[in-house]
């Protein structure tokens, strides 16, 4: 149900990897490092169904933790940092996390015409010290595309499970949604 999802999951982590390698004097981003998991995030539906897929798969206790802390976080009617955060920072569903949380960090490429580059960084403590536009597009991640594609990939799901296809997702949803 989700293997067109993962496929564009498995080729950002690539893209991702082969980044960081050429990259590394220039990332700050560590284990505990949260900072990119305080924005108020919503997710698409294929994204939200992923993880909980990943929920049902684990132990019991762990999920029961991670439901619980997602229903409060509900219930207090808080907004961030991300819901699936533990107490040392880390992500409670590192592997199952979404497109973005692991797009997070490096720089994209925004141009908006073909031909055009204009490139930004995606997290302030990244890239200081560098010129930007020094930096081969080939070494940025097409914000564009990765969107086009995540849209097409939910659309197709959507079209599959009869959800709208428009409808964005907080994370403290899941546990509703796992009832549904
Ligand atoms: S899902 Fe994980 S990586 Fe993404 S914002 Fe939340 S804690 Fe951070």
């Amino acid at each position: 149900m989700f293997q067109a999802y993962q496929r564009l999951l498995s080729k950002l982590d690539e893209s991702v990897a082969r980044i960081e390698k050429l990259h590394g004097a220039y990332l700050t981003c560590h284990k505990g490092c949260a900072d990119c998991c305080n924005d108020i995030l919503t997710f698409y539906r294929v994204e939200i169904d992923s993880i909980v897929e990943y929920l049902r798969e684990i132990d019991a206790a762990e999920r029961e933790q991670i439901l619980a802390g997602l229903k409060q976080f509900r219930a207090d009617g808080m907004r961030h940092p991300c819901p699936m955060l533990d107490e040392g920072g880390n992500c409670r569903i590192y592997s199952a996390r979404p497109l973005l949380c692991r797009s997070h960090g490096l720089l994209f490429n925004v141009s908006e015409t073909a031909g055009s580059v204009e490139i930004e960084r995606s997290c302030d403590l990244n890239y200081n010290e560098v010129i930007l536009c020094e930096i081969p597009v080939s070494e940025t991640l097409n914000q564009r595309l990765l969107s086009m594609l995540l849209i097409q990939v939910n659309a197709l799901y959507c079209t599959e499970n009869s959800y709208d296809p428009e409808k964005r997702h907080e994370l403290s949803e899941i546990p509703e949604l796992m009832e549904d």
